[in-house]
């Protein structure tokens, strides 16, 4: 055998995960598949909007990151602080790791702060924490006004603040508290889900005001009063609110940052098919990624490019280390559930590379695919740990 190598996997989030997995099966011992992450625990994100709702609590949709000790991948718990693509050398949790390849998968850091008062004022279900303290408020929550805010024009999962504004009224009306909530959706966004395309962007907001959400687009909120209770807009227009609820927008972690990995665009500029950086056997997969559609858009920050990002860059490794195995390269197709409340979800699906624009097509909401995100949360936690 070739001299051992070891690859250097930084974040043990979708694309860490999916990536540790198939590299462990894919290199025999001793190579070396080293996953470095500061949170003791991955949780499965999507289910965070169910946690929301009291339909999970955290521990059951989180699993112990030592589980893949037992896999024979070494975790290392710690913050990344500095990386050196040049070198393939890191430094995590004060020691220095060095790699002969290096998946960055770090995501992409939520930054709240960006709109004052925001987190003071209002609750996240993006967050562990705060799907938590959210499912807190809501049960204290009698009535009066709900807003629901994207707090920036792209953040993390296009479909996420649509799934919580019809969970959350779903939730009201099942409680039997419906009539006593004013809910209102103001999106900095032009419309729902807008790189799938008008039909879906269209279809996605006729769901939300099916259920009697208003629906505000390109109000891009500035500042949040915590004491007045009070969202001020880009526009001028001010919004008084007795619950708000928020997503946030987000930000590339600062050890990408300063590496200098992060292009102008904010994210880290990569291949579109091989997730490639500039620096030879570094890659980048997932929401640390910024990728240029043809359209002029991003696409879009979602598990599931974060997930076929990762098997493409395992196989590269894999088969530039032993020789074996096909060349992969990632297509842009992706699919996603859109939750809509009371036990059903809507299914978009296509390709996010075609051109001129993507062709996404969105399934009618019925029970069906509400199953099939049952089960891939089912599957996810088990298949990864
Ligand atoms: C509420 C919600 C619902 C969602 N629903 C869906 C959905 O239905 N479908 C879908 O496709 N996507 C969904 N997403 C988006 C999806 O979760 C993300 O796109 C996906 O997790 C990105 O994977 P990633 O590996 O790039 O980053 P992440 O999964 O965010 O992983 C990054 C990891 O890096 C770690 N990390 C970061 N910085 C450091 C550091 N300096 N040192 C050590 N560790 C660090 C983090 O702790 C994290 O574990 C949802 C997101 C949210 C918030």
């Amino acid at each position: 055998m070739a001299d051992p190598k070891t690859v250097l996997i930084l974040g043990g989030g979708v694309g860490g995960l999916v990536a540790g997995n198939r590299l462990r099966r894919a290199l025999p011992a001793p190579h070396r598949v080293v996953l470095v992450e500061r949170e003791a625990a991955h949780v499965f994100a999507p289910s965070l909007l169910w946690l929301m709702v009291g339909a999970r609590t955290l521990p059951s949709i989180s699993r112990s990151l030592e589980r893949l000790k037992r896999k024979g991948i070494d975790v290392v718990r710690g913050e990344v602080e500095a990386i050196d693509p040049a070198r393939k050398r890191i430094v995590a949790a004060g020691q220095v790791l060095e790699g002969d390849y290096v998946i960055v998968a770090l995501g992409a850091e939520f930054c709240p702060g960006a709109v004052p008062g925001l987190a003071e004022g209002g609750h996240t279900f993006c967050t562990p924490a705060g799907a938590v303290a959210l499912r807190g408020a809501l049960t204290e929550f009698e009535g009066g006004r709900l807003l629901i805010l994207t707090a920036a024009p792209a953040y993390k999962c296009p479909a996420a603040p649509y799934e919580a504004a019809m969970l959350i009224e779903a939730d009201l009306r099942r409680r039997r508290l419906r009539d006593r909530v004013q809910i209102e959706m103001f999106a900095a966004e032009p419309g729902p889900m807008g790189v799938a395309g008008p039909e879906v962007s269209r279809a996605v907001r006729a769901m939300v005001e099916s259920v009697d959400i208003a629906y505000y687009p390109e109000h891009q909120v500035v500042t949040v009063d915590p004491d007045a209770r009070r969202a001020s807009f880009s526009n001028g227009v001010e919004a008084d609110y007795d619950l708000l609820v928020y997503a946030p927008g987000h930000r590339s972690p600062r050890a990408v940052v300063e590496a200098g990995l992060a292009g102008e665009s904010g994210g880290v500029s990569v291949d579109p098919h091989t997730l490639a950086t500039r620096f030879e056997g570094v890659y980048a997969i997932g929401d640390v990624t910024t990728i240029p559609l043809k359209l002029g858009k991003p696409l879009p920050k979602a598990g599931v490019f974060a997930h076929a990002q990762a098997e493409v860059v395992a196989r590269s490794i894999a088969r530039a280390v032993t020789g074996r195995g096909q060349v992969a390269e990632f297509d842009g197709h992706g699919e996603c559930f859109v939750e809509t409340g009371g036990g059903r979800a809507g299914f978009g699906s296509g390709d996010f590379y075609a051109d001129p624009s993507p062709r996404v097509t969105l399934r009618r909401p019925s029970r069906f695919w509400h199953a099939g995100k049952v089960l891939l949360e089912k599957t996810w936690l088990w298949r990864w740990f």
